[in-house]
């Protein structure tokens, strides 16, 4: 027995989906968080370099030195700027935090810098100009500096848009993986219900009635309920079955219990006992014929049967067992015989059974001095055996039922028997991997064909105890 302990079906669902769900969200926040960075970055940068391009235009420098014009603006559109000189020596301007003063020059360059007042981007645009009494020409700088919260980049909105969808998406993941497991398990708790009150109550007619959205789930129900049917089914017959027999071998039994208190009462004479004992012989020979029917039938079902089959022929088999047919004689019944020689791969003894089943069916059912046809002959490898008989004949309805064990048509209660001889011979034919089929008409007669391979198709065959 495993003692592992077992986990809901729901929260092995639910978990592993959730950790997907989790691990894909996070996922996609670090690659939107990755590529909106990068993008509101380079936003940035083109706004801030956009601000200084034409900046050279308002510092002149005359005999070494810088001069800012006064039309030079040194705050616009969150852009700080600072004029230096080559040495990175403020000439003009101020800076937004004093710790800028730190970074260095580095001409074209594009930074983000932290100071304690927080995130600065910082771009250095060099140029040239003349001076314009000496003709040299000096390099000047002007430090552009913006504070990272001014800048208002449409990326930004976009990124904050996009951790929200993400977030969204994931929580109606979540809830939905939930939903669904806990979907899945409502038809597993039915089964799981069902089954207690099969197994409780006992209650073989229970079935499930689910209405899945799965179609795995409704294929496994219904599976499940074609089992209950069949195993209902089974029971019943079991059942029916022991009822028959029970009923089979009470009338024997009360009739043999009858002579003997009958003998204990009245019998004197010899001849008393011997009509108790010929009563009794024949009661019990009816009880062993229905014992051994049973036998043979319960052997076939469980396949308890020997290998014991080789090639014979089949015309003679039945020949012997129709000259052999009390009933032809009691009843003067003529045979016509249209027999071809066929041989086939058979066991013997149950082929007989069968035959003669068939046989002894076919002159029970017919009137005195009727006649019987028996037709063998050979199609597609098949030997084809028919009976036909001028008897009483079948209804449909009574034609649907002639293999069920014990069935007895209401006509023929008159006429020896049990209503095991067709079961058997339907069981032998199946052994065989033949079939058997019947045309029947009330009142005119029956025509049983027996349909048998010829060669070896036996090749499932349990063998365990001889027949
Ligand atoms: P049994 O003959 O012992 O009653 P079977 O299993 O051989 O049992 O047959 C079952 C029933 O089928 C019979 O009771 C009878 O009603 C019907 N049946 C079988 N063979 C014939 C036949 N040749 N003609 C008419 N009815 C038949």
């Amino acid at each position: 027995m495993n003692h592992k302990e077992k986990q809901s079906i729901t929260h092995y669902i639910s978990i592993r989906f959730a950790a997907i769900i989790l691990i894909m969200a996070a996922i996609m926040i670090l690659f939107i968080s990755y590529f909106s960075n990068k993008t509101i970055y380079f936003d940035i940068r083109r706004q801030i370099r956009r601000e200084s391009r034409y900046d050279f235009l308002n510092v002149e420098v005359r005999n070494g030195k810088i001069l800012v014009d006064k039309n030079f603006i040194f705050r616009e559109n969150h852009v700080q700027k600072l004029v230096l000189d080559n040495k990175g020596r403020t000439i003009r301007g101020h800076y937004p935090d004093k710790e800028l003063n730190n970074y260095p020059l580095n001409q074209w360059d594009f930074r983000r810098v932290k100071c304690s007042s927080g995130y600065y981007y910082i771009f250095d645009r060099p140029f040239l100009k003349k001076d314009i009494i000496t003709n040299k020409q000096i390099l000047v700088i002007i430090r552009n500096i913006g504070k990272e919260t001014d800048f208002n980049s449409q990326y930004q909105a976009m990124k904050y848009i996009s951790y929200t969808f993400t977030f969204v998406i994931s929580i109606i993941g979540l809830l939905l993986i939930g939903a669904v497991s806990s979907r899945l398990t409502i038809p597993m708790k039915e089964i799981k219900d069902t089954a207690d009150t099969i197994g409780i109550e006992g209650n073989l007619a229970k079935r499930i009635e689910s209405a899945t959205a799965f179609k795995e789930m409704d294929a496994m129900i219904q599976a499940n309920n074609r089992m209950m049917d069949r195993l209902e089914d089974l029971f019943h017959q079991q059942q029916q079955f022991t009822s028959d027999v029970a009923h089979e071998l009470r009338t024997p039994a009360s009739i043999i219990s009858a002579e003997c208190q009958y003998l204990k009462k009245y019998g004197g004479t010899i001849n008393d006992y011997m009509d108790s004992l010929t009563v009794i012989a024949r009661q019990n020979a009816k009880t062993n014929e229905i014992i051994t029917q049973l036998l043979q039938l319960s052997r076939l079902e469980q396949g308890r049967i020997k290998e014991d089959f080789e090639y014979s022929c089949l015309k003679d088999l039945i020949e012997s067992i129709c000259e052999a047919e009390p009933l032809r004689m009691q009843k003067q019944i003529s045979v016509q015989y249209d027999l071809k020689n066929i041989s086939i791969y058979m066991n013997i003894s149950l082929m007989a059974i069968a035959i003669k089943n068939l046989i002894n069916n076919a002159m029970k059912y017919s009137e005195n001095q009727s006649f019987v046809k028996l037709r063998l002959w050979e199609k597609d490898n098949l030997a084809i055996f028919e009976i036909e008989d001028h008897g009483c004949g079948m209804d449909e309805e009574t034609q649907k039922h002639i293999y069920d064990r014990f069935y007895r048509a209401d006509k023929s209660r008159n006429t020896p028997g049990f209503g095991l001889g067709l079961s058997l011979v339907q069981k032998i034919t199946e052994l065989h991997k033949g079939s058997i089929s019947v045309k029947s008409k009330v009142n005119e007669g029956s025509i049983f064909t027996l349909s048998l391979p010829k060669e070896a198709a036996i090749s499932n065959m349990r063998s365990q105890e001889a027949f």
